[in-house]
């Protein structure tokens, strides 16, 4: 038998809808144009790396490749040795916390992935802060879900609106990075997390609350993290990525123990486990006591260009902007006047060779036009002098 020439070809299935829902962005075009050197790039969330403790971490490799386990296959809930580490931070921070609570998971990217794989199902409500963490938008995209903004009323987050949503929407879970936020640098106060927490008893949602940023506090007290207050509907995400180096790939979930099982087997199918050096290589430096200081150098740099990036920005913004204070973290969030939009900004002051990123992708719904977020991380006190004094001057030139 011969098979029949073929005449015509059949279409190619189309990629799934999950996939087609999770957008693109015309800023991404705009970025695209601030890798030229010459840039000053307020726009990304880079760490500074010249503040990475490479000797430091460079010993702790040599030392783990020692021994041929560290090449090995490993198990999915990750190094023993890390995780009791992670849990002796946690419970030291007022949340008592077993190794066995923790999964490591390849940054706490891949924490937002296992989460969603584990509690949703396309078309399944969650409640994301507006504006909120654009990957972590991207993941709930992608796993289908139905992504309802919860508002923010000034500086804080409209607690009421939290409360008729999850009324409204009976939603999977609310999605927050409570301390010093990814894009605007806000940080939920105490009595927030307090209701946070109470809503998510009353109505029934998890809660997810991110903290990448939590270690990275230059003013002010520490609070209380939200699980805190409702331990069995709180899952946390940590990460190394911003207080030891984002190349390490090391973040974990901290989980409750009714979906341990359910995360477990999806950090399996994901990747079996992550990289059993880089953990054997993380724990060993966290307990080599160089991490602490070089944390202390992190902290006290950033704190230096969050002062000359604040100090800067009255004489650099247009008259009629606002913007933060952040106690920590990465980011200031500004406000334009109004009448402006960032995007076209952008734009604008690109060929000025500076660069900030606007605000409208970081939100679900409807966006605030006017707002954009600058990262006060990746430069040297005076180069951001010189960045914002760039942006001044060019939106001072675009009016
Ligand atoms: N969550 C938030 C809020 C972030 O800002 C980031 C990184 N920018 C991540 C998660 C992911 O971090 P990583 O995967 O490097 O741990």
């Amino acid at each position: 038998m011969t098979t029949p020439a073929s005449t015509t070809t059949a279409p190619l299935p189309p990629r799934s809808a999950r996939a087609g829902s999770a957008k693109t962005s015309p800023v991404r075009d705009l970025l695209a144009l601030t890798e030229r050197p010459e840039v000053i790039s307020f726009a990304g969330g880079l760490p500074a790396p010249e503040l990475f403790d490479l000797d430091g971490i460079r010993a702790a490799y040599d030392e783990v490749l020692r021994t041929p386990a560290v090449l090995q296959y490993s198990t999915s809930e990750g190094d023993r040795r890390l995780r009791e580490i992670v849990a002796g931070q946690y419970t030291d921070d007022g949340l008592p916390t077993e190794a066995t609570d923790l999964i490591v998971t390849t940054g706490s990217q891949q924490g937002l992935g296992l989460l969603s794989t584990a509690l949703l199902d396309p078309g399944d409500a969650i409640l994301v802060e507006e504006p909120c963490y654009l990957a972590a938008l991207q993941t709930f995209a992608l796993a289908g879900a139905r992504v309802i903004g919860v508002p923010y009323a000034g500086d804080e987050l409209d607690l009421d609106a939290l409360d008729r949503l999850a009324a409204e929407h009976a939603p999977r879970f609310f999605y927050t990075v409570p301390t010093f936020q990814n894009p605007t640098g806000r940080t939920h106060g105490l009595v927030a997390r307090e209701r946070i927490a109470d809503a998510a008893r009353r109505h029934g949602f998890r809660v997810i609350e991110d903290e990448p940023y939590r270690q990275l506090r230059y003013s002010g007290a520490p609070l209380p993290s939200i699980a805190s207050f409702a331990p069995d509907h709180v899952l946390s995400l940590g990460s190394f990525s911003k207080v030891i180096a984002p190349g390490l790939r090391i973040g974990w979930v901290r989980t409750t123990a009714d979906i341990r099982p359910t995360v477990t087997i999806a950090k399996q199918a994901a990747d079996l486990h992550t990289s059993t050096i880089d953990q054997a290589a993380a724990a060993h430096y966290l307990g080599s006591g160089r991490a602490a200081p070089a944390l202390e150098r992190i902290r006290t740099e950033y704190a230096a260009r969050r002062d000359a990036m604040l100090d800067a920005l009255p004489r650099t913004l247009p008259a009629g902007s606002t913007w933060n204070s952040p106690d920590g973290g990465m980011f200031v969030w500004a406000r334009l006047p109004q009448g402006m939009d960032a995007t076209a900004e952008l734009a604008r002051v690109l060929p000025h060779d500076v660069a900030f990123v606007p605000g409208a992708p970081f939100f679900a719904g409807p966006a605030d036009e006017r707002a954009l977020r600058l990262s006060f991380t990746t430069y040297s006190p005076e180069r951001i002098r010189v960045g914002l004094s760039r942006l001044g001057t060019a939106l001072g030139s675009a009016r």
